[in-house]
């Protein structure tokens, strides 16, 4: 007798997709990054000719989605060492590392990004001075951009916080008026941390994102889409640099 095939893998013309068994109602396929492992998962119930009948109709869907992700740029890892370019407001700068005592200290020269430090500082001291650099470079930045759009859209903020955050560019609580932005928005263009104020804001007016809050945006921000586009075109940096 063949060897039984793996019942959790399902081969497709070379695509090897991994099957899942789950408590759900409806079959669900991923292609995951970095690699495009292809994840089908599927309620106990669906036989498994169903599950191939199911991949096979989505072939052509699979090889797409793993040739976008293969295209991806990869991290790279960060080491916070001189000659290093780092993004800051669009732009990228080139890292200096300076020998100082006492508490780490960022300034930005020009076009060089300078961290002081002691020179025994490791990796992780200089990630997290850097980090906590971004972090006031952007609340620097929100305050004004939130002073100048609240009268424009007749809003009020409650509260604002920067953290790193590594799935949104912003949220907002319309109930308590409280907004909060992520801190890598500083290493991208400040139109788009401008875009990012004037969207948590205005869910402050409507928080979903239904017509009425799209014309909202466009009456505002009438280039708010190619903003949006481009905020997207790269996703938050992952966070390879947890120190
Ligand atoms: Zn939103």
């Amino acid at each position: 007798m063949p060897p039984r095939p793996d019942p959790a893998v399902i081969e497709l013309d070379g695509v090897a997709v991994a099957v899942v068994r789950r408590k759900m109602r409806r079959l669900r396929l991923v292609v995951l990054p970095p690699d495009g492992r292809v994840v089908l998962s599927a309620p106990k119930w669906v036989a498994r000719r169903e599950l191939i009948a199911f991949a096979t109709a989505k072939a052509d869907w699979i090889r797409f989605q793993q040739a976008r992700i293969r295209a991806l740029p990869r991290p790279t890892p960060i080491d916070y060492v001189a000659g290093e370019g780092h993004p800051v407001w669009g732009r990228t700068c080139t890292l200096a590392v300076a020998d100082g005592r006492g508490r780490a200290r960022v300034a930005l020269d020009g076009d060089r990004l300078v961290i002081t430090v002691p020179a025994a500082a490791d990796r992780a001291t200089r990630a997290r001075a850097l980090a906590d650099w971004y972090r006031a470079e952007a609340t620097r930045a929100i305050g004004p951009l939130i002073a100048a759009w609240e009268p424009a859209l007749g809003v009020t903020v409650a509260a604002w916080t920067v953290r790193r955050m590594t799935t949104r560019w912003g949220s907002c609580t319309p109930r308590t008026r409280r907004l909060r932005f992520n801190a890598e928005l500083a290493k991208r263009r400040p139109e788009l941390l401008e875009y990012v104020v004037v969207h948590e804001m205005a869910h402050l007016v409507e928080p979903s994102h239904n017509a009425r809050f799209k014309a909202l945006l466009t009456t505002h921000m009438p280039d708010w889409h190619a903003r949006h586009a481009e905020l997207a075109a790269r996703p938050i940096t992952r966070r390879l640099d947890a120190g």
